[in-house]
């Protein structure tokens, strides 16, 4: 395997392995084949949380993506990588009172909120401060469209506020006079792989939105569809088609322009945009056999890659894996494991390989979102991996793995 003319094999004798690394044509390519289908009105917001790497987040920027942020360091990390702050918006069910503070004094475009105690707590800021904060208002929905692999709408949930109790709060404007209230926010699920599903979600999303600022009488400023597309993991599923995706959305964003011709619409891409771009690649150190099955124990496992675990009660689901060194021959089934002590310590279970020598490099392929950033990197203290990025045909670290220092220095023994 190489990247942009890279062998793989140079990037693990250059940087070590385990690693990440990301091919900046892939991840631009995600971007523009999707922005240039869709309707120029509808703005496309990167979020973070799929991949918070500042070299990737700047990647996406620069191809003209926004950026949507949940913490504060996802913050600092969009405007380190040069996101305008009027082109960033930040939500999440628990901020802090130093994050909405940041929020005000960066000047972000919209707090997304996301229950009526932030929205007291934010009203608060702003008013001792003298200005007025804007914010959407993060809807949990009455209502669920089927077809993604997490459901949002329609059910408990601590984000959000339930839209029945928005209804019922038709002053909520005037209570808040610190706030600017510009628009809706609404996020029903992820790993949507269906375009029909993508429009209805905007559609109705849409309709909330128009219902709840006429209900509560503000302009409607801006409607936040949400996101949630998907990516193809496994053998039964397939890519979204970014054509498919524009003739279903087109239309929606071109009624929505016509009702609210000033009014921006906003879709967040996480998954979408940073996940086909990465793959994690090991370095096998062991090959051994137990009660007939094969197992190849690699350098890395699921304290950088959880989600390689796979999905599914009965039979797990294997990502996309490849055998990157060299070409192999006839494949055969292989556990692929970790250095972790615990059996779940398995990004690869019978996934057929050729067969597998120690210093092999096993790469997890689509694997550019929520990889480290969402893995428990601490366990067995082997710290965050190292993160490689090619981008016009040179490979340069973009994060550099943890090192025993750094692992160690925050403990205190006495
Ligand atoms: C997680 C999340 C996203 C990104 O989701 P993807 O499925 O990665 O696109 C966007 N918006 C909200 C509110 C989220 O919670």
């Amino acid at each position: 395997m190489s990247i942009q003319g890279i062998g793989v094999t140079e990037l693990a004798a250059q940087f070590g392995t385990p690693f990440y690394v990301y091919d900046g044509d892939v991840l631009r390519r995600q971007y523009q084949d999707l922005r240039d289908r869709l309707d120029p009105a509808l703005e496309m917001f990167y979020s973070l949380k799929a991949n918070p790497n500042v070299a990737v987040c700047a990647l996406f920027h620069s191809a003209g993506a926004r950026a949507e942020v949940s913490s504060l360091v996802e913050l600092r990390t969009a405007l380190m990588a040069g996101v305008a702050p009027g082109d960033i918006i930040f939500l999440g069910p628990g901020k802090s009172r130093a994050e909405l503070e940041a929020c005000l004094d960066e000047g972000v475009y919209a707090v997304v909120c996301e229950s009526f105690g932030e929205l007291g707590v934010l009203d608060e800021l702003a008013r001792s401060r003298g200005i007025t904060a804007p914010v959407m208002l993060r809807v949990n929905p009455s209502f669920a469209v089927k077809g993604s692999g997490l459901t949002m709408g329609g059910k408990a949930r601590q984000f959000g506020i339930d839209e029945l109790q928005l209804f019922d709060e038709p002053d909520l404007v005037k209570n808040f006079p610190g706030l600017r209230v510009l628009g809706v926010h609404a996020y029903m699920g992820t790993r949507i792989l269906d375009p029909s599903v993508i429009a209805e979600n905007a559609r109705r999303i849409i309709d909330l939105a128009e219902r709840l600022a006429e209900r509560l009488d503000f302009p409607l400023e801006v409607v936040d569809v949400g996101g949630g597309l998907g990516v193809a993991y496994f053998p039964n599923e397939s890519d979204l088609d970014p054509q498919a995706v524009a003739d279903q959305l087109n239309p929606v964003i071109e009624q929505f322009r016509a009702a609210h011709p000033q009014a921006r619409l906003l879709l967040e891409l996480g998954r979408y945009l940073a996940g086909p771009g990465g793959t994690y690649v090991t370095r096998v150190r062991y090959v051994k056999t137990s009660m007939d099955e094969r197992f190849a124990v690699t350098d890395g496992g699921t304290n950088h890659h959880m989600a390689a675990v796979g999905i599914g009660s009965f039979v797990k689901r294997n990502f996309p894996m490849e055998l990157l060194n060299r070409a192999g021959g006839e494949t055969g089934p292989w556990n692929v494991t970790g250095p972790l002590c615990t059996p779940n310590d398995t990004i690869g279970r019978n996934v057929e390989l050729p067969e597998l020598e120690p210093g092999d490099l096993v790469g997890v392929l689509r694997s550019g979102a929520y990889g480290p950033t969402a893995s428990p990197v601490l366990f067995l203290s082997h710290g965050y991996p190292a993160e490689v990025l090619v981008d016009g045909g040179r490979a340069r670290l973009v994060r550099r793995r943890d090192t025993v220092e750094d692992l160690l220095s925050p403990q205190i023994l006495d």
